[in-house]
């Protein structure tokens, strides 16, 4: 019994190195690599579509909500520091202030990074938050003012 095992095991070597010096030794379907699942790694059946990446549609759906999630995130992250820039403007703005020292602005919570327009007018660096625009030194901001409204239909 042992011996016949160990005649078949010689049997079946013998048999992988025919198959490689004839250059026949491809991988079984099952064994190639990609046919596993991408999300959750288990194997597709073998009569399964050819580039079929996913074993069901909630794996796939898993997979390419997990891709969306980084730059998805980044966008709501910069979404919110805006919003915050835009309401500390606003307060200024509704107490008349049109002019305030960038330290003041830092400890309100200002983010001086993040606007939603940036331009040169006559050497000054402009910037605007939404409907807010405003010049931008390194140690203040001025001429705050709320823009024209951008939503309105405009004629040509
Ligand atoms: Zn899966």
């Amino acid at each position: 019994m042992r011996k016949n095992l160990r005649k078949r095991i010689m049997l079946a070597n013998l048999t992988c190195d025919v198959l490689k010096t004839l250059g026949m030794d491809y991988p079984l379907k099952s064994e190639s690599p990609g046919h596993n699942c991408l999300e959750c790694g288990n194997q597709l059946p073998y009569n399964a579509r050819h580039g079929k990446k996913f074993c069901s549609i909630s794996c796939k759906n898993r997979f390419h909500n997990r891709q969306q999630m980084g730059p998805r995130t980044m966008k709501v992250r910069i979404l919110a520091i805006l919003e915050k820039n835009h309401r500390i403007l606003s307060e200024l703005l509704e107490d008349d202030i049109t002019s305030v020292p960038m330290s003041n602005l830092l400890v309100l919570g200002f983010n001086p990074m993040y606007a939603t327009c940036c331009y040169r007018l006559n050497r000054r660096e402009m910037r605007m938050c939404f409907d807010i625009s405003f010049c931008m030194t390194a140690s203040r901001i001025y001429d705050l003012a709320y823009t024209a409204d951008l939503t309105a239909p405009t004629s040509m």
